[in-house]
C-alpha cells in the first residue's frame, strides 16, 4: 500500500502558501508564477486557515467580473480544508478527492503543514505502478 509519505519522499514537502489578507490579484500572480492549481492559506503562526484554488478564482470572476480581483483571499478561499496525514494511503486520498470533488489535499503532521498531494501526483504514481506491474507480467510470461 502506497502511503502519503512515499509520495512526499519523491516530490518534496514544500507547499506554496499565501496569507489571507493578500488580494486575489496577488494570488493569481502566485498561481501563475509557481505553476500550481491551489495555494494553502496560512496565518502568521503557520496555521492552515483555508485553501484557494483556481476554481475559486474562476467562480468569483464569473460572478463579479474583474473587480473580484480586489477581494482578499480570505473572502474567497474555502475555510473547511480537508487534510490527510503522512500515514494515510494513496487510496484514502483518492477517495477523499472523489467524495469532496477537489484536487488538492494538504498533509498535516503534528498540526503542522508538511506537504500537499495533488491529483497530478496521484495519477503520476498510479501510472508508474501500472507500468511496473505490466513489466513484471511481461517478464513472468517470458520466463514461464
Ligand atoms: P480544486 O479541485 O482542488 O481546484 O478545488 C475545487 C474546490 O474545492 C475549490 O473551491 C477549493 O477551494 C476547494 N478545495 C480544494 N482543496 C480542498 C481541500 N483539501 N479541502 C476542502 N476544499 C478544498
Amino acid at each position: 500500500m502506497t502511503t502519503v509519505t512515499a509520495i512526499l519522499n519523491g516530490k518534496g514537502r514544500s507547499v506554496i502558501t499565501i496569507s489571507p489578507q493578500r488580494t486575489l490579484r496577488e494570488a493569481v500572480d502566485v498561481l501563475a508564477e509557481r505553476r500550481v492549481g491551489a495555494l494553502v492559506v496560512t496565518g502568521v503562526d503557520g496555521a492552515v486557515l483555508g485553501i484557494l484554488s483556481e476554481r475559486d478564482v474562476v467562480r468569483v470572476l464569473a460572478g463579479e467580473g474583474p473587480r473580484a480581483l480586489d477581494n482578499t483571499v480570505s473572502r474567497v478561499m474555502t475555510s473547511r480544508v480537508k487534510t490527510c496525514t503522512p500515514y494515510d494511503t494513496l487510496d484514502d486520498v483518492m477517495e477523499m478527492m472523489t467524495a469532496g470533488r477537489f484536487r488538492h489535499v494538504p498533509v498535516m503532521e503534528d498540526s503542522r503543514l508538511s506537504g500537499i498531494i495533488s491529483i497530478g501526483d496521484v495519477v503520476k504514481h498510479r501510472l508508474a505502478e501500472f507500468e511496473n506491474e505490466h513489466q513484471a507480467l511481461r517478464e513472468y510470461i517470458a520466463t514461464a
